[in-house]
């Protein structure tokens, strides 16, 4: 469980800011996944998460009327290190971008990555995603490598993706 449950998201997001504004920005790391070719990003990401994981990724709830914090956590949002949330914000991914599938060479393949976003409550109906990062900069992590043609997946499971903190990893929500 991350900082927040289901019942305290749907509470905070029914209730809205003690202000009186409806309108929530909350932060949580999400998982895209994006379309590499020979190494290079070669289209947009897709969003691969569910609503378990959702409220497990997420580090921050504000309010953007009144800009106060409703919600703020500086534990690691994957491993729940105490002060992994800046390192992982403000780190370069370290676990290597394949050229190709270690199986089938193949060089079209998936990488998912933690992407540090910003989801906007309105009215209590959650808005798409939204990030500035990509992969390459600091806050992109990479978690996992689909290969398109021949199903093989490879994951970072020795450390965390996030943090780099020492595994073994908990388990997520919906895993
Ligand atoms: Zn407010
Ligand atoms: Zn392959
Ligand atoms: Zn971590």
């Amino acid at each position: 469980m991350g900082i927040l449950t289901e019942s305290a998201l749907d509470d905070l997001v029914a209730a809205g800011c003690p202000c009186g504004s409806r309108r929530l920005v909350f932060r949580a790391y999400l998982d895209g996944s994006v379309p590499l070719q020979a190494g290079e990003p070669v289209g947009a990401v897709t969003w691969v998460y569910d609503g378990e994981k959702f409220i497990d990724g997420v580090y921050e709830v504000n309010c953007p009327t009144c800009t106060q914090s409703l919600v703020t956590a500086d534990m690691c949002p994957r491993c729940h290190a105490p002060g992994g949330l800046q390192r992982a914000l403000t780190t370069t991914n370290r676990w290597p971008v394949p050229s190709a599938c270690p199986a089938c060479d193949g060089d079209e393949v998936r990488y998912v990555g933690f992407i540090p976003t910003r989801v906007t409550y309105e009215e209590g109906r959650a808005g798409k995603p939204r990030s500035p990062t990509e992969l390459g900069d600091p806050g992109f992590h990479g978690q996992r490598v689909e290969c398109a043609d021949c199903g093989t997946v490879a994951e970072l499971r020795d450390r965390c993706p996030l943090c780099e903190n020492a595994g073994p990893l908990r388990e997520r929500p919906g895993d």
